[in-house]
């Protein structure tokens, strides 16, 4: 067994360190300020002159594959640029993304959809939430009706990440209620200007996702994604794009929380020693090391099942939900051994407290994935050991 990097995964991993570091971290301070005026904590142009930069050496399309001109990297490889990216809050995503099911888009819909998304020229939002369905997606009461060559879409989605600055988003609407999710589900690719709108909705986190509502939107026939019938299962694929991208974040954030908290154990001193001294904060400080290397090999772990095309859904809930949960008892205790300063918003420590605890709900909350964990073992799809058991 090896645990070491290959020459290539050090190589991705510093270049990414470096990155962060040189061109993310500087603007930390600026990115507060603005987020705390109620402002993106990049602009649009910010955050492209820095893919820009980004894309100089080579990094672009991080899991595009070389065919769109990305960089088609494995799953350890990207979950390892994750934790980097997640040492700084700054908002900042690499380019020449575009979404999983996107690929699986007709010739003509790839002209109009996809290879514009990777180029940054249009945005998209994946939309299966609605106010009566969100972990129990099967329940979606959206309906696509068909009328001539066209359909015609009533509904409301919410919580829709990206919701309001997408141009299309990729939406589930039933279209055969007798079948529902199984077969009776499609996949529409609706532009804005077809006709839905999008309202704005406040989170505690520095970003809101959006409702979209839908009052007999029309659109054609070849709007579909895939085959119609087939849009349960899209959304499937999509959600199971890589779940253990968000705990891999989650590392990075985690390192520097836990950085930012021994360094002020050594440094604050009460009672005549610093806090370091007390068994208290030590007891802190061990744990969080401990679950935050527990959580980075069952991330890598999970990474390493989907390189090895093994089905690795069981193993990316396991990260989902440790990080979820993990990454949040880390915060708090470093804001713990902060004190008052960790309540305040001089430090950002407050700040990333608010922003893990979306990992616990979004892409499946911590009950379903205990509830797929449980399923699994007691019904014997997963092995009590393991892969290695
Ligand atoms: C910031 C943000 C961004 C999001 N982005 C998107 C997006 O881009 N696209 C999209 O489609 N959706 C998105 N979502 C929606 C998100 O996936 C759902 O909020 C999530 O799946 C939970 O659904 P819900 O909010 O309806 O909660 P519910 O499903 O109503 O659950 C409420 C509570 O009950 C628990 N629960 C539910 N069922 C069970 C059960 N069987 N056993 C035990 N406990 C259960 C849940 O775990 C939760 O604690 C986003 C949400 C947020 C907050």
């Amino acid at each position: 067994m090896d645990f070491s990097l290959s020459v290539e995964e050090t190589a991705v991993r510093d270049w990414v360190r470096t990155f962060v570091q040189r061109e993310l971290m500087p603007l930390e301070q600026e990115v507060l300020r603005r987020e705390r005026a109620g402002e993106p904590g990049l602009t649009g142009e910010e955050l492209h002159d820095l893919q820009a930069k980004a894309r100089e050496s080579g990094f672009w399309g991080v899991q595009t594959p070389e065919s769109y001109g990305g960089m088609g990297l494995s799953a350890v490889m990207t979950a390892l640029l994750e934790a980097e990216l997640g040492r700084t809050f700054v908002p900042f995503y690499f380019g020449g993304a575009a979404d999983n099911i996107l690929f699986q888009a007709s010739d003509e819909q790839q002209a109009e959809y996809l290879l514009p998304t990777i180029e940054g020229k249009r945005r998209s939002c994946f939309a299966i939430t609605e106010p009566g369905a969100g972990s129990d997606a099967k329940a979606i009461r959206t309906t696509a009706r068909k009328e001539g060559s066209e359909w015609v879409i009533n509904g409301e989605k919410t919580f829709i990440t990206g919701g309001n600055e997408a141009d299309f988003a990729m939406v589930f609407a039933v279209t055969d209620p007798e079948k529902g999710a199984e077969g009776g589900v499609t996949c529409f690719l609706v532009d804005r200007d077809m006709g839905w709108r999008s309202e704005y909705i406040d989170t505690m986190g520095e970003w809101g996702p959006a409702s979209l509502i839908f009052s007999d939107v029309r659109v054609p026939e070849r709007q579909i994604l895939g085959a119609e019938g087939n849009g349960f299962q899209l959304a499937m694929q999509w959600i199971g794009r890589g779940r253990y991208l968000l705990p891999a974040r989650a590392i990075g954030s985690c390192e520097r929380l836990l950085s930012m908290a021994i360094e002020h154990a050594n440094t604050r001193e009460t009672f005549g020693a610093p806090i370091a001294e007390r068994q208290a904060i030590q007891w802190m400080i061990a744990d969080s090391g401990v679950e935050l290397e527990a959580l980075r090999w069952l991330v890598l772990q999970a990474a390493w099942q989907v390189d090895a095309g093994m089905d690795s859904r069981h193993a990316q809930s396991m990260a989902k939900l440790y990080g979820g949960v993990r990454a949040n008892e880390i915060v708090d205790r470093v804001m713990q051994i902060h004190g008052g300063m960790g309540y305040t918003r001089e430090l950002p420590v407050e700040r990333w407290y608010r922003e893990l605890r979306l990992l616990r709900i979004y892409e499946g909350t911590d009950e379903i994935q205990r509830r797929t964990i449980a399923r699994n073992l007691l019904k014997g799809h997963a092995k009590v050991g393991g892969v290695l058991g």
